[in-house]
């Protein structure tokens, strides 16, 4: 809405340079987003030694304000993908929870469980900018991540090697199931994938389950 005010401002007033745009920047620095945003700042980087560091660091902030541990303001952070491990990488600890459907449930009943719904005759909404890089090279490296990190089985990387021990297929993006996590924008290792939203404010009815 801060940004729809901003842009309607703009054209009002036939103006669109990065002065008259400011205001965006402006408008939310002076919102509750901004405030609620800066009191997590150091939350995820609190889990950078481990839970018990992070549960530490994220009670702290509650009293600080949003500090680190040492009253420091802003940890140093990094974004999630690059620490994306290559494939082959087993992970320590518990293995994965069971599916029992009572208490944990397969990905699609999770998604028909989210009320989501998008019609189907649309362009698809997540923008992979080179499916290339999906087969040829994200196969081998990080073994198709996008499978894994997406809540909604969203992307199937339909590959396989053919005969002469070449990569071939593609990568089938079921759009119509995303919930609109973003997780794909944001832990994509080559930062390929862009979610823009769909159409008509479609996607999942939380406030139904
Ligand atoms: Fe999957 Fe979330 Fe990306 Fe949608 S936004 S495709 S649910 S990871």
């Amino acid at each position: 809405m801060m940004a729809a005010e901003t842009a309607w401002d703009a054209l009002a007033a036939e103006k669109y340079d990065a002065a008259q745009l400011a205001a965006y920047e402006e408008r939310f620095r002076n919102s509750w987003a901004h405030a609620e945003l800066r009191g997590a700042r150091n939350f995820h980087q609190g889990f950078e030694h481990g839970m018990w560091a992070g549960m530490f660091n994220a009670g702290l902030a509650t009293y600080t304000g949003g500090r680190a541990f040492g009253f420091i303001d802003k940890l140093p952070s990094k974004p999630g993908y690059e620490k994306m491990r290559k494939a082959g990488y087993k992970p320590p600890g518990s293995p994965r929870a069971k599916i029992d459907n009572v208490l944990t449930f397969d990905k699609l009943t999770d998604v028909y469980n989210s009320g989501t719904i998008h019609e189907e005759d649309q362009p698809c909404h997540l923008k992979v900018a080179d499916t290339n890089i999906c087969r040829d090279r994200c196969t081998v490296e990080y073994g198709n991540p996008c499978a894994y990190f997406c809540p909604a089985k969203v992307y199937e990387p339909l590959f396989e090697k053919n005969g002469d021990g070449k990569i071939d297929g593609r990568l089938q993006i079921n759009f119509t199931n995303c919930v609109h996590c973003k997780t794909c924008d944001i832990a994509d290792p080559y930062q390929i994938i862009t979610w823009v939203p769909p159409q008509g404010g479609e996607g999942p009815v939380y406030i139904g389950m």
